[in-house]
């Protein structure tokens, strides 16, 4: 059984890989020597002068360390589905050397003590955590957070994700002041008239399941109102888990236009469609539901042509207890740090031609500019943040084997193609 637990080093050596980095425009084989959390130095290191810890990197590639923007961790207040430690772990394990956690937990993060307490659960750990804080106190949608203090503390963003900011005119205040400190507001998009309480999306599939259905214009609509609202203010936002064909025509026609708008959307949304909902499994059940195959097709063709910037999980931990119902009944969401990245190697790089240059800004470097978190470069001197990929891999999902303390995954028995090997962040490196 393979440990769980990184290991703290003082030096390391990868040698042997192959270092591919956009930032640097490097891709050859390079041997990388660590100190501490610093890029001492790359290119051709002989080991027999090397003292510290020197790990064979023959055959795997390295580059950026990979940061998913968006996931739930549900500490404070549901740590039987996730607690910052193990959530952290799962995402190391999925080689994520940085995640930014959704304030959604009970409490909401929303104040100094929350980003604190954050900080602190953190602590340590391999992979990096930059939370996002809430946009209104108590995600109630009232009344705004006080932005200023809480970017001034680390929150890298603001959002109410899980809900929509549903008044226009708060809508249009947190933008402002997001702006201002130098963050983005990042939305979940939802009309919940139009989404009616539904439960899957609305097509001939929830015809024939019976379930009530979320229409595709309850995320579009909200889209538009968000590119009007950043027009009009010239402030940023961003679109968090885009799942349709009209958001990305609204998001590409606002790009062209200059408009200072960025979106994500999910490797479920690019393997799975809305036929999966009929076999009732609840494993196929979260917010925004899956769509059709046209969205499907979109949401590839706006990765291509960079409409949409990121690739993030949406990382949503539940119990078996939420999760082992009705359809109607179960709870929205699925884990997805630990299947993400073989999912986007296999689909994107595997079936749709995507070169790993690109999956790196989806998954490493435009997650970084969105949020401001600095960004990483593998040269000398540098951070030492890194993801050794093993693009041969071929395996299988197995959510026995997940650090997520849930296993509420639709992946489960899917056969990948490439993944993580390894990362190396904060003195610290893991591999397989
Ligand atoms: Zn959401």
């Amino acid at each position: 059984m393979p440990s769980n637990k990184p290991e703290f080093f003082e030096t390391l050596l990868l040698k042997g890989g192959t270092v591919v980095d956009p930032s640097s425009n490097r891709n050859e084989k390079a041997d990388i020597i660590v100190d501490g959390d610093t890029i001492r130095q790359v290119g051709t290191i002989d080991a027999s002068s090397f003292s510290g810890k020197v790990i064979d990197c023959t055959g795997k590639t390295i580059i950026p360390g990979l940061m998913d923007m968006h996931v739930h961790l549900r500490e404070p207040g549901e740590e039987h589905k996730e607690t910052v430690e193990s959530g952290l772990r799962a995402a190391m394990n999925g080689g994520f050397t940085a995640v930014c956690s959704m304030p959604n937990t009970k409490p909401a993060i929303d104040s100094l003590s929350q980003i604190e307490l954050l900080r602190k659960l953190s602590g340590g750990m391999l992979t990096d955590l930059h939370p996002i804080a809430a946009v209104t106190k108590g995600r109630e949608g009232k009344e705004l957070t006080e932005m200023g203090e809480l970017a001034a503390a680390g929150a890298v963003g603001f959002s109410d994700d899980g809900s929509p900011v549903l008044n226009s005119g708060l809508m249009r205040n947190a933008m402002e002041y997001a702006a201002m400190v130098g963050r983005c507001v990042i939305d979940h998009c939802e009309d919940p008239d139009l989404a009616g309480g539904g439960h899957m999306n609305e097509s001939l599939q929830s015809t024939y399941a019976g379930l009530k259905a979320i229409p595709s214009i309850s995320e579009a609509v909200q889209v538009a109102r968000d590119v009007l609202i950043s027009e009009y203010t010239g402030c940023p936002v961003h679109i968090a888990h885009v799942s349709t064909e009209e958001s990305v025509r609204i998001i590409r026609n606002a790009k062209a236009r200059k408009i200072a708008v960025t979106a994500e959307t999910c490797p479920h949304y690019l393997v799975l469609t809305d036929e999966a909902v009929r076999t009732y499994d609840t494993n196929y059940k979260m917010n925004p539901p899956l769509r059709s195959a046209k969205d499907q097709a979109a949401l590839i063709a706006g990765l291509k042509d960079g409409t949409i910037d990121v690739i993030a999980s949406d990382h949503a931990p539940h119990h078996a207890d939420d999760k082992d119902l009705e359809f109607s009944a179960a709870a929205f969401g699925i884990v997805g740090l630990e299947t993400s990245l073989g999912i986007v190697l296999t689909e994107l790089m595997g079936n749709h031609q995507f070169s790993l240059v690109q999956i790196i800004e989806l998954m490493s470097a435009n997650p970084r500019r969105i949020t401001r978190v600095p960004a990483i470069s593998i040269q000398q001197d540098q951070t030492a943040s890194l993801t050794i990929l093993d693009l041969g891999m071929k395996w299988t999902v197995d959510s026995a084997a997940f650090m997520s303390r849930s296993v509420n995954t639709p992946f489960n028995g899917r056969e990948l193609s490439g993944g993580a090997w390894g990362v190396v962040n904060n003195h610290q490196v893991f591999v397989k």
